[in-house]
């Protein structure tokens, strides 16, 4: 009889380390990103110091290294016994709206509030009184800020606190992977935002194969991977997104591959192979943190793909694109037997070139033609998958939030 746990327990002939290839994974160095470490360092310098300083807001595609750069620099902070301000770190894909934010911070400070169900209104009044009474410094960085659900009260409430405040201040740092994000948000809150900005740019191929190369020693035993594979890796992921996350997951599932297949090295094959994975992957993980109309956008967008376009023989040889305004109707009529109130063609087009930046769809535009000018949209992933994907989510959602 075979051992139980035997494969278990045998050493992988691939991986020396499979953590160092997750994308939590913050590396000892940060490559290519000195000058944006550098400049959130001096943006946050002041505040660090104990004065006021500045709001800061970072954009960027997602992979472009804004997460790790930002707990790069803040668990370089957290070893500087004479800091004066307190940090609050909030992934808000996870804390998405004012109250799970403001609870956050609660639970980060004065745990002695957090878990007792208290109101919105309590909970601030506690923070306000506790940043009082010794003049504290407030740091909020807000991950993913584009997840909050009811953005603009959560900026305009940590925005005013410091006019609520005698002493001491609150100082913003948002992070977004999407740049019509400003469109969001209403004047004011958007001015009292954008103090200071920051951009990350996508990876380009060369810089990415540096980044994978300096994972693959952490993570792979010796002599596994050659450079060769590593700038395949990379070439794919700038062609496709200039993801350093896609081109991570590329690279440990090519291992995990190779383990499974008995290989003694990652072959170009595996490469490849894995670079399908990955990309759904990454398209089923932006679906289940799309914000819900988004969501059912897409939703929409997988319906009528699956069934062909309305209007297909007018855009011959182009079957699988669909026009923006079927879309729209079919969301409609999507949001009307879930009960709920859709969202204007206006806020549809936005959503529609953040789905375009995230990469789920691409657009074209389609010239005068039949119907006149109008955007022809096509989802980039099997839509059936999609489709399931988001089904899913449907049928397990609840929403039991204090407000
Ligand atoms: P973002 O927050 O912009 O989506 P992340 O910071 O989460 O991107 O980065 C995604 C992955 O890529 C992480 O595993 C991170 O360690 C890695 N990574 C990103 N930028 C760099 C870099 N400049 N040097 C090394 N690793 C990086
Ligand atoms: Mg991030």
């Amino acid at each position: 009889m075979k051992e139980p746990f035997s494969d278990l327990l045998k050493e992988s002939p691939i991986f020396k380390n499979r953590n160092a290839l997750s994308q939590s994974y913050v590396p000892e160095t940060l490559l290519f990103r000195d000058k944006q470490i550098d400049y959130i360092v001096k943006i946050l310098t002041p505040s660090l110091k104990g004065d006021k300083g500045r709001n800061l807001f970072i954009y960027g595609k997602t992979g472009t290294g804004k997460t790790s750069c930002m707990k790069y620099v803040l668990d370089k902070v957290r070893n500087i016994s004479t800091v004066k301000a307190k940090i609050s770190y909030i992934n808000c894909r996870l804390h998405n709206s004012r109250y799970r934010v403001l609870n956050k911070i609660v639970s980060d400070h004065l745990p002695v509030y957090a878990k007792h169900g208290y109101g919105t209104v309590d909970i601030y009044g506690k923070i306000i009184h506790w940043i009082e009474e010794d003049s504290k410094i407030l740091i909020v960085v807000l991950d993913e800020i584009d997840m909050v659900t009811d953005l603009d009260d959560l900026v305009y409430t940590l925005t005013r606190a410091n006019n609520d405040m005698k002493n001491g201040g609150v100082v913003l740092a948002g992070i977004s992977n999407t740049i019509s994000f400003k469109d969001r948000l209403d004047p004011r809150s958007l001015s009292s935002l954008y103090e200071a900005e920051l951009v990350f740019p996508p990876y380009n191929s060369n810089e990415l194969s540096e980044i994978l190369r300096q994972r693959a020693e952490l993570g792979f035993k010796r002599d596994v991977i050659d450079p060769s594979t590593i700038n395949l890796a990379a070439a794919i992921s700038a062609k496709d997104s200039g993801d350093a996350r896609l081109a991570l997951m590329m690279l440990s599932n090519a291992g995990e591959l190779a383990e499974e297949k008995g290989e003694k090295k990652i072959t170009a094959d595996d490469v490849k192979e894995a670079s399908k994975n990955a990309e759904e992957e990454i398209a089923y993980e932006l679906i289940s943190t799309l914000p819900e109309h988004q969501r059912l956008i897409v939703y929409a967008i997988s319906m009528l793909t699956l069934q062909g376009s309305r209007y297909k023989k007018l855009v011959a040889g182009e079957d699988t694109y669909l026009f923006s305004g079927e879309i729209y109707d079919k969301y409609v009529a999507v949001i009307h037997s879930l009960r709920k109130e859709p969202k204007s063609s206006r806020w549809y087009r936005k959503y529609i070139s953040d789905l375009e930046m995230q990469g789920l769809v691409a657009t074209y535009e389609s010239g005068k033609g039949i119907r006149g000018h109008t955007k022809l949209i096509k989802l980039l992933y099997p839509p059936a998958k999609i489709k399931a994907t988001i089904e899913k989510g449907l049928f397990n959602e609840s929403e039991a939030e204090g407000k």
